[in-house]
């Protein structure tokens, strides 16, 4: 039977798709989750969520303007897969034109496993870089997280745990 969660996964191969749609039409997803990843992440709040934000964005984009804030916020449509946004400001700041950097990791997030809320971070953090979702971008997002593709996906699949309402931690 199709599930209402084939868009997530549209782009990627047929035999990746097939696997998605064993696990999730046989129930399969929450113990794939369970056994992959026991317990959950300890950044719990926004000071912590910042500080591990802050060290990646030191470690491999040490000459990007500073990142100003890192929050989990309700984030209204998680259908448009809008997990995390980035937001880039030039504000004026007594006479100086000053970059403001901040990223908003949607508040499920906080349940999610470590690997899997990392790979969001990486993947905001590129966008203060590349714009686009283009090969440049994937480099980079690779180059902070070697498994960053596998994440996506099961950040995509932890997203349909989301919509089903299955608990998890
Ligand atoms: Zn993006």
């Amino acid at each position: 039977m199709p599930h209402p969660y084939t868009h997530y996964f549209s782009h990627y191969p047929e035999n990746i798709q097939a696997q998605v749609d064993m696990l999730i039409s046989n129930n399969k997803l929450l113990t794939f989750f369970k056994n992959k990843y026991p317990v959950g992440h300890s950044l719990k709040n926004d000071k912590l969520l910042f500080e591990f934000t802050n060290e990646l964005k030191q470690r491999y984009l040490k000459n990007a303007p500073k990142l100003q804030q890192v929050q989990y916020k309700k984030q209204k449509d998680l259908v448009k897969n809008a997990l995390g946004t980035h937001t880039f400001k030039r504000q004026q700041h007594g006479g100086k034109l000053k970059a403001k950097h901040e990223i908003a990791i949607a508040d499920q997030l906080r349940l999610a496993p470590q690997p899997i809320l990392k790979a969001l971070v990486v993947h905001e953090l590129a966008h203060f870089k590349e714009k686009e979702h283009n090969k440049s971008f994937y480099n980079l997002c690779c180059h902070m997280e070697p498994e960053y593709h596998q994440l996506e996906l099961e950040l995509r699949l932890f997203l349909v745990l989301q919509q089903e309402q299955l608990s998890f931690y």
